[in-house]
């Protein structure tokens, strides 16, 4: 076996991970980006990019975003469609003047296509060494000796980044942690693909259905290029435990319910029904120690309200690479320095993961919710102040305050 000296090693190549090396190449900085697959690879997912992921795409390049755009294999999408348990319906724009966006703020791709799409980018880069079909398979990591074993060789980085998603092989040997397997903190995630669902959105709105049978987590369908729709449930894994719940099982249970059974009546299941467990970020936890930082699922960073953990594995690699950027000229790689990295994160991330954290434990309250999808219905402003939460933390916040159902009832 031989040693290899390198400077940054990037475990995964998902969008964290690749969004890390993307933005370390941005700045010149070289970079060896290692996954156990090989690419295109599917990833169970509710393929939904949200406006966080425009974003980052922007700060890296305002022309890959175009060019997404114009991806004829990324549906663009408008809004969302929130369903009441009692079957009410509030349409929501991502962005209230929608209609006459130039790029949509949101899109709907399959993963097998987004993650390669960045993939793709990657391999334009000669900073990126990528290396795929490698898993890496053990870590030696002390005070003195930190290891990385890939393939026959081993691999010593002056800084890890590790984006090895959900199941994360570094936090458990490393960190000795395992947040990962604590059920209160994750969920686990159901996706099919279907063909030929009726009633989908003329403007590609995603629908959440908070069915009184999946909560306190929800029934999705989003539309999808090629006449296909992505369509699943997600549910806390404490939730699932105590029930007993059958995840595929459940998913049948609703797919009969009236509202559905016609919609589904002439669709075809396309490939498999797939099970997935995600990482929520209901609490602050280490992101970073000497020589290492996570990123993405690895760091337990999904959003707890809306499932949403493509955006923020992207941001996660795109402050990773300022961080480490910061590190390499101060030639610092300690647990000191790279704790800037946890301050950056919780920083940008902290206030809207509390939020959706309190308004995920109000989603049991089906009375609450009925009542303010009717108010909302009734409420041009209100369905305003709700459309632009999706861009606004703060006016997200009004949602965990009491006051703000008080003052619904008497307007
Ligand atoms: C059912 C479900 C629905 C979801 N829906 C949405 C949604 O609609 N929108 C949204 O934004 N988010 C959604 N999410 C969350 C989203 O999928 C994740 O947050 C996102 O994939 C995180 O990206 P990542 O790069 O951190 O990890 P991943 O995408 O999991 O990438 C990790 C990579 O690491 C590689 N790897 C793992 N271990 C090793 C190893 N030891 N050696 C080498 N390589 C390794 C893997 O092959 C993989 O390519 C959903 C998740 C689930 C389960």
């Amino acid at each position: 076996m031989s040693v290899k000296k390198v400077d940054v090693l990037i475990i995964g190549a998902g969008p964290a991970g690749a969004s890390t090396a993307l933005f370390l190449a941005k700045q010149n900085i070289s970079s060896i980006l290692v996954d156990k697959d090989s690419f295109p690879r599917d990833k169970v997912c509710g393929d939904a990019l949200s406006g966080k992921v425009v974003e980052v795409l922007k700060k890296y390049n305002p022309a890959i975003v175009d060019d997404l755009a114009l991806f004829n294999k990324a549906l663009p999408s408008y809004g969302v469609s929130f369903y009441a348990p009692n079957g009410n319906c509030l349409r929501v724009p991502f962005k209230p003047d929608f209609k006459s966006l130039k790029i949509a703020p949101g899109f709907v791709c399959k993963r097998i296509d987004f993650d390669n799409y960045l993939i793709e980018e990657v391999k334009k880069h000669k900073e990126i060494t990528f290396i795929e079909n490698s898993f890496v398979k053990k870590f030696e990591w002390s005070d003195t000796k930190k290891q990385c074993f890939i393939n026959e060789d081993i691999y010593e980085a002056n800084i890890v980044v590790a984006c090895d998603g959900p199941n994360s092989l570094f936090q458990k040997k490393v960190l000795n942690d395992t947040f990962s397997l604590d059920l209160a903190d994750n969920c686990y995630g159901l996706r099919a693909y279907y063909k030929n669902v009726k009633g989908l959105d003329e403007d590609n709105f995603i629908e959440l259905h908070f069915v009184d049978v999946a909560l306190p987590g929800y029934f999705w369908i989003f539309p999808m290029s090629d006449n296909t729709a992505n369509v699943g449930l997600g549910l806390k894994a404490d939730v699932i435990k105590e029930k007993k719940i059958h995840l595929p099982e459940l998913l049948n249970k609703i797919l009969a319910l009236p509202q559905f059974k016609d919609r589904f009546s002439e669709a075809t299941l396309d490939g498999n029904v797939k099970l997935h467990a995600l990482p929520m970020g209901n609490k602050q936890r280490k992101l970073s120690g000497d020589n290492f930082l996570l990123c993405g699922d690895a760091g337990a960073l999904i959003d707890p309200f809306t499932g949403e953990g493509i955006g923020n594995a992207m941001l996660s690699g795109m402050i990773a690479a300022e961080v480490i950027k910061e590190a390499r000229e101060k030639k610092d790689f300690s647990v000191q320095m790279l704790k800037n990295y946890d301050e950056k994160i919780y920083r940008r991330l902290g206030p809207e993961l509390q939020i959706s954290t309190r308004l995920q434990s109000l989603v049991k309250y089906q009375s609450l919710f009925n009542f303010v999808v009717n108010k909302a219905n009734k409420n041009k402003t209100l369905r305003d102040t709700i459309s632009s939460m999706f861009v606004d933390v703060d006016l997200r916040s009004k949602f965990k305050n009491p006051l703000f159902y008080l003052k619904l009832i008497f307007n």
